[in-house]
């Protein structure tokens, strides 16, 4: 029989807010375990949550632009559960009264994936495995860290939609600024709730979940292995079971962890300890008007306005720091096409060959210093080689260009005087390819530009060296 596979998703997203949703702990990854915590994150008795404002102005930035309805009053609910990670006992979220409703997502070939809602809610924090010691350790740096989980209705009918929606989700979220979205630091990650139908049937099947994933690959794998293996139990006449599955990467295979709970198995209710939140029409208007301008619209006005290719502008809003470096440089020396070239040949050939990520190397490289580059190079005053050589200096070594230039003596030479001495010079020693050009070897000619140039370091213009030999030599 053939099947049709059904998938919604549910997106965990860490917020960029530079504290925590309910005290001011700060948020940053990487720090030493259990140094950004307080009474309030940590679930001590007697403690009391205060609200950040941050998390509802971010929430309902994603919410607008994911087409969503923004709801004013807001309400948090406390969802009971013990685990080692949750020392509170309880995870405060919205279940009842979320943020948004009601959006959408185009992905490709123009098809809506529909947005159910977008909650605000508090992360857990974090255990560690030691298989050494044979224990657990437990982080709490996580705890209180502000969360928006986006749900999707179940819209996806394939592996490729599902990804396709996640890298735009991705890229919509990060120009935002609401997050940096990454999987690998966990600030971005998806359950998968996945079932099959027969084609054609009107309802959906039983569904399995896949929590926490982390990789677009190991999303991909998981959808194709999951549809195949519910597809295959069915037709080997058995039944799919509602449960949580874990994805195994390295086995490329799910295995089943425990039956799926029910919004009753948390007890839900109304948090007592925090206020309902009504959001005013200014605060929405006020977020709305001052929306962030998102990659597409980036990537149009680069082609449009500023003309360049589809492919250059795709690899420059491919990541956000290189985006940022393109638009602070061309705004300073008003070379766009100047800008774009440089970046993405030369600053993303040096990325390559020093290994190092996108958004390190944009630290480094001062828009100031490119502009500044730019301007010497279209201006005449150095070549190409010198500015390559001078851009990698700047990459590695945070070189002021100017100053990298005048020291060594690079500026472009269009001292007439100073090319003829030097041809005299070259001439002189090359006596014997003098001897060879006259004969009408062509080749020598080229040497001896070569030679003019060294001598002068390839900081004049060759034109220059050409004409003047030219000349030189009776041409
Ligand atoms: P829960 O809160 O128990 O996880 P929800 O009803 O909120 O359940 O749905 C969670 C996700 O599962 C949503 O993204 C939804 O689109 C998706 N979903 C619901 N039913 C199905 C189904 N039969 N097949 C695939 N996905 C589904
Ligand atoms: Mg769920
Ligand atoms: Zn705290």
């Amino acid at each position: 029989m053939d099947y049709e596979t059904v998938v919604g998703l549910e997106v965990h997203v860490e917020l960029a807010t530079k504290t925590k949703i309910f005290c001011g702990c700060g948020t940053g990854f990487g720090a030493e375990p259990n140094t950004q915590v307080c009474p309030v994150c940590s679930g001590m008795p007697g403690s009391l949550p205060v609200f950040n404002k941050e998390v509802a102005r971010f929430a309902a930035l994603a919410g607008l632009a994911l087409n969503c309805e923004i709801n004013r009053r807001n309400v948090f609910d406390r969802k009971n559960y013990f685990y080692p990670d949750l020392p509170k006992a309880y995870q405060i979220s919205q279940l009842y009264q979320p943020i948004c409703r009601n959006g959408f997502l185009e992905i490709g070939g123009g098809k809506k994936i529909g947005i159910h809602e977008i909650h605000m809610e508090e992360d857990a924090g974090k255990l560690l495995h030691d298989p050494w010691e044979d224990c657990s350790n437990i982080d709490y740096n996580r705890c209180g860290v502000p969360l928006i989980e986006i749900v999707s209705e179940p819209d996806f009918r394939s592996a490729g939609e599902v990804v396709d929606y996640l890298e735009r989700l991705r890229e919509i979220l990060l120009y935002l600024g609401v997050s940096d979205c990454k999987m690998q630091e966990g600030s971005m990650r998806a359950d998968i709730n996945l079932s099959v139908r027969p084609s054609g049937a009107a309802e959906f099947g039983v569904r399995t979940e896949m929590k926490n994933m982390n990789s677009f690959k190991a999303i991909y794998r998981a959808v194709e292995f999951e549809a195949k293996r519910q597809t295959e139990l069915i037709d080997a006449g058995g039944r799919v079971t509602q449960e949580t599955r874990r994805w195994d990467d390295n086995k490329e295979a799910s295995f089943s962890m425990r039956s799926k709970e029910n919004a009753q198995d948390y007890r839900y209710f109304p948090d007592p300890d925090l206020l309902a939140l009504d959001l005013s029409e200014e605060f929405i208007e006020e977020i709305r008007a001052n929306m962030p301008e998102s990659a597409a619209s980036k990537r149009s006005r680069f082609t449009g306005e500023l003309g360049l290719s589809a492919y250059d502008a795709g690899v420059l809003t491919a990541e956000k720091p290189l985006c940022d470096l393109f638009e602070r440089t061309s705004a300073l020396c008003g070379n766009p096409k100047e800008a774009a070239n440089l970046i993405i040949v030369e600053i993303c050939r040096l990325i390559k060959e020093d290994a190092a990520t996108t958004e390190d190397a944009c630290r480094r490289v001062a828009p100031e210093s490119l502009a500044a580059l730019i301007k010497m190079i279209t201006g005449g005053e150095i070549n190409r080689t010198v500015g390559k050589d001078a851009l990698a200096a700047i990459f590695r070594e945070q070189a002021d260009p100017e100053e990298y230039v005048r020291e060594r003596n690079l500026l472009i030479v269009n001292d007439a005087g100073l090319i003829d001495e030097v041809i005299d010079r070259v001439l002189e020693a090359n006596e014997k390819s003098v001897a060879d050009f006259r004969a009408g070897k062509e080749k020598a000619f080229g040497f001896l530009v070569g030679q003019a140039m060294k001598e002068l370091k390839g900081t004049a213009n060759p034109g220059a060296v050409n004409g003047a030999l030219k000349k030189r030599l009776g041409q």
